[in-house]
């Protein structure tokens, strides 16, 4: 009986080995594929990985909830990686289409904030901490060369869950023919992807111009075509509130433009804070595009469903 036992508990210490190595083969992989956006979590699973190596465990249970904490982390990180991958994807009815904002009823009062022109020093991290000091997820639209040149500012937008759009790699306004327009639009994509792990299905011309080869060759790559509705003019030299600019644009479904580079954006960070509370005030939730548009798409069935 004694013998039985013993066994019995050794081929569950090796069963535990054997899971322990298989887990370790799963999440090396996430790990390595993940090098920036999942810091804290890579972190922490160190952290508790270490504090485990100190203590000898003593019994069996401890070493199980040990690797139960393991999965959930690697668990955690993989949908922290999806989330990155597919956060910036509209829905396919929306590729290869023209969106200058979403169609909702008044009771949802949703607006998404876009930022131009970025990574850039200074102001990018500006805004970032004011979206998350107030738990917003906005949606930025990259210039390629500027990624190229602050690469670690784009990594820190994508690791906080904002949405990432395509604008161009060198933001010209010229006419563009379809290899000209190609080379601006596959290169930066290639490099958002290559930098941050994001797949965009977003594009928005640089000045809003649709009609020199560049929105026409993202339509037919199935990107879908963000313009705006409400316009902060923070571009513009003169003096003037931006928050008036965009309280007096400001609708359900609206898409908000400002920029977080391309220039001393100083303006842009000073009003954002403002401009948060007064849409906020006025009952206004703030969502990515993607979220936004997914949010159109779910009314839509809602009144679909309640019209059988
Ligand atoms: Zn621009």
């Amino acid at each position: 009986m004694k013998r039985l036992l013993r066994r019995r508990k050794s081929l569950i210490i090796a069963f535990i080995a054997a899971t322990a190595s298989f887990l370790l083969g799963v999440t090396l992989p996430i790990n390595l594929r993940a090098n920036q956006p999942l810091e804290p979590i890579q972190a922490q699973a160190l952290a508790v990985s270490q504090s485990q190596e100190q203590k000898p465990i003593s019994n069996i249970n401890q070493f199980k909830q040990a690797i139960a904490h393991r999965v959930e982390l690697s668990q955690q990180a993989l949908a922290q990686l999806q989330g990155i991958r597919f956060q910036s994807t509209v829905l396919s009815q929306f590729q290869g289409t023209t969106i200058r904002e979403a169609k909702l009823d008044s009771q949802h009062k949703a607006i998404a904030l876009t930022f131009d022109d970025g990574p850039w020093p200074t102001a990018t991290t500006q805004i970032l901490d004011i979206l998350k000091e107030n738990n917003i997820k906005a949606t930025f639209f990259w210039v390629g060369r500027y990624l190229q040149t602050y690469p670690e500012i784009g990594k820190q937008v994508a690791a906080a869950g904002h949405a990432i759009g395509n604008h161009t790699w060198n933001h010209e306004y010229l006419k563009y023919s379809e290899e000209g327009a190609a080379r601006e639009i596959d290169r930066t994509s290639s490099l958002i992807e290559e930098l941050t792990g994001v797949q965009t299905s977003m594009f928005r011309p640089p000045g809003g111009i649709l009609n020199n080869g560049l929105a026409a060759y993202a339509q037919k790559k199935n990107y879908a075509v963000v313009m705006w509705s409400a316009d902060s003019f923070d571009w513009r030299t003169i003096t003037e509130s931006l928050t008036d600019n965009v309280m007096r644009q400001a609708k359900s479904g609206g898409i908000v433009l400002m920029h977080d580079g391309g220039g001393n954006r100083s303006r842009t960070v000073k009003a954002l804070p403002d401009i948060i509370a007064r849409l906020r005030n006025e009952g206004y939730i703030f969502v990515t595009v993607p979220e936004l548009l997914q949010m159109q798409e779910q009314e839509l069935k809602n009144q679909e469903t309640a019209q059988k």
